[in-house]
């Protein structure tokens, strides 16, 4: 199991900015810039190389869910980055689907 499935089920806290049946948002606990939070969904899909059609609706949400919590931060402005890392050398750690929002400084580079 991972510790995001263990902060879905309620098992390890998080900074927990949004939450619906099917969304979880929290703050990442190593933050990379000054707004760094994970978009997650509840429904345990490893990366995006694991998804397929029916996963269509869940994704569109993930991403509103994303562009909604970043405008609420203020970051629509100056802008902001969304990230989701896939396998080893995409530098994925955590192995339960999930989009990053960065932003509250410039971003620079790919990697
Ligand atoms: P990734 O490398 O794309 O798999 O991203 C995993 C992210 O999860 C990293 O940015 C970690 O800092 C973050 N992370 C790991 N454990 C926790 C936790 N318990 N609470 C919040 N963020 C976490």
């Amino acid at each position: 199991m991972t510790i995001f499935q263990k902060i879905i089920d309620g098992e390890v806290p998080c900074d927990n900015l949004y939450e619906d049946d099917d969304v979880l948002v929290f703050r990442d606990i190593a933050p990379q810039a000054p707004f760094h939070a994970l978009v997650v969904p509840k429904k345990p899909i490893r990366s995006m190389a694991e998804t397929d059609r029916q996963d269509q609706e869940l994704l569109g949400k993930v991403m509103l869910v994303a562009a909604a919590v970043a405008r609420d931060h203020g970051l629509e402005k100056n802008g902001y980055r969304l990230v989701t890392n896939i396998g080893e050398h995409g530098g994925q750690t955590v192995f339960h689907l999930h989009v990053h929002i960065l932003g509250g400084r410039m971003l620079r580079g790919m990697g």
